[in-house]
């Protein structure tokens, strides 16, 4: 068993003030695969300390320079990705493939875009022509309190870190106590790429314990957090005493809306996309939306693609999907299925307890529920495991009642081969982002929620003005 106790702050792995061992678990077999320290009052405080008193330097330092230590990560993380890959499969269950690929791939890709950003980015810049004399300086907001889950480590972590590192904050990164090991590889990544001491720290901890110590501490100026809606509220409400800047990334219950003349590939690619990372996805299409026409043989498809996908230990290779990430959540899917088939939906894929096959591990079965309506509880709560709830609808004006008719608003997706209507529906569905035909977002774009979705957006440039403070000077002398 992997011991990894220490706590990376001030630039050196250092000692828990206090022992508090937590086991993290593999969810392929329920056995413990690592021992953590959950982290005190003191560790974060020292933590906090060694990042506010790297911020004026930091701050001060010139953005290229800051550029090029986030250039050298790229080249660290790229060369380490074996070691981030295997960290995610073996604590959060994600296939090694899938980890190898989409999950360490994510994180590259966000730095890079982070890149490109700042590379355009003025952070000094004219108000206008009509004020030659005022100038907008955007600096770095301050100690960055950065909170992550479990289940797209990488990709939250380098969201955060990589804008936070170019804006000029310094930072405090707790990883979610389930999927600690592979942010504990990103920190020697931080290290060898040389960043400033003070400028990255990580202590583990969860959410009552560090989470809030960090939340609510007077010397953190922001807090950006990924995570549930639940955390997401507490969080606020914590730093609502200190009044500081609040990020959030929450949870999703996406709409996949498929029109009866969409291509034939839409019911296959959305299923598939629902159990992409065992349906451990926020913006994961897990309400989908089909037009009468095409209901039943959206049906069968839907649940014959389901039980085509198939389920295995996170560190074999191969296409199958890992299990959910502990027991806690493994319980939630079951109790949310059982709710389903109690509910009245039609259960054609999947269903209780685990696939054939497996006495052992976080392993759920791929599920399809038909003839869901969105008041069903499957269709209103984030159940976060591989589950999809298939609605019908007939007229274009009640898909858009039933997408938005719901506390969520991530990303919707649509499908059809009407451009007029696409985008018709682009418009009007309530949600940071919409997807269509299977097109997803490109490099820079922005990624983030409305309504109890989140607050605020990562990635690009977006990502970066979130780590920014806007100043507004009157009275610059020009040269
Ligand atoms: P969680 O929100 O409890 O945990 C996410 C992170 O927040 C972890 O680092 C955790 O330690 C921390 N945290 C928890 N409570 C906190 C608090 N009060 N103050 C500060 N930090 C706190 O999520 P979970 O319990 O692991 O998962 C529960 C549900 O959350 C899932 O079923 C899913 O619906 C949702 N979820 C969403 C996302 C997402 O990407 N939006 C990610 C993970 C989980």
């Amino acid at each position: 068993m992997l011991e990894k106790r220490e706590f990376y702050i001030n630039g050196k792995w250092v000692a828990p003030a206090v022992a508090n061992d937590f086991h993290v678990i593999n969810p392929s077999t329920e056995e413990p695969c690592a021992v953590i320290s959950l982290g005190s009052e003191a560790d974060t405080n020292a933590a906090v300390a060694a990042a506010k008193a790297a911020f004026p330097a930091w701050m001060a330092t010139p953005v290229a320079e800051r550029i090029a230590l986030v250039e050298k990560l790229v080249e660290v993380y790229s060369r380490r990705g074996e070691d981030l890959a295997q960290a995610m499969s073996l604590e959060m269950g994600a296939p090694i493939d899938m980890s190898r690929t989409q999950q360490v791939g994510a994180g590259i890709w966000h730095l890079k875009n982070f890149l490109t950003a700042a590379k355009n980015f003025e952070f000094e810049r004219p108000l206008g022509d009509h004020a030659p004399n005022d100038r907008i300086i955007y600096e770095a907001v301050g100690v960055a309190a950065l909170i992550t889950p479990w289940n797209w480590p990488m990709n939250q972590v380098t969201l955060k870190v990589g804008a936070a590192a170019i804006a000029g904050c310094t930072m405090i990164l707790k990883p979610s106590e389930q999927s600690p090991l592979n942010a504990m590889v990103f920190a020697e990544l931080m290290d060898e790429a040389g960043f400033p001491a003070g400028v990255f720290n990580l202590v583990n901890g969860d959410g009552v314990g560090v989470g809030s110590q960090l939340s609510g501490h007077p010397d953190v100026d922001m807090v950006s957090f990924t995570g549930s809606t639940r955390a997401g509220i507490a969080i606020s409400k914590n730093a609502a005493e200190t009044l500081k800047k609040v990020h959030l990334e929450l949870g999703g219950k996406g709409a996949n809306v498929i029109f009866a003349d969409a291509d034939d590939k839409a019911v296959k690619r959305g299923v598939l996309h629902m159990m992409n990372n065992t349906g451990q996805s926020c913006n994961a299409p897990s309400r989908m939306l089909v037009q009468r026409p095409i209901y039943d043989q959206a049906v069968e498809t839907a649940a014959e693609v389901a039980k085509s996908v198939t389920v295995g230990n996170a560190l074999d290779e191969g296409r199958h999907i890992g299990p959910v990430v502990n027991e806690l959540q493994w319980n939630k899917i079951q109790g949310l299925i059982q709710k389903g088939i109690d509910e009245g939906a039609r259960l054609v894929a999947g269903g209780l307890g685990r696939p054939e096959g497996f006495n052992k591990g976080y392993f759920v079965r791929p599920t399809v529920f038909a003839d869901a309506n969105n008041q069903m509880t499957i269709a209103r709560e984030e159940i976060f495991g591989p589950v999809l709830t298939m609605i019908p609808f007939d007229t274009e004006e009640e898909a858009i009642e039933i997408a938005n008719d719901t506390p969520y608003g991530l990303t919707n997706y649509v499908q059809t081969q009407d451009g007029a209507r696409a985008n018709r529906m682009a418009r009007v569905l309530r949600s940071g982002m919409v997807e269509m035909n299977g097109k997803s977002r490109s490099a820079g774009s922005p990624f983030g929620g409305m309504k109890q979705s989140g607050k605020g957006r990562e990635g690009g440039v977006w990502g970066l003005e979130d780590f920014l403070e806007v100043k507004a000077v009157g009275g610059w002398a020009t040269e």
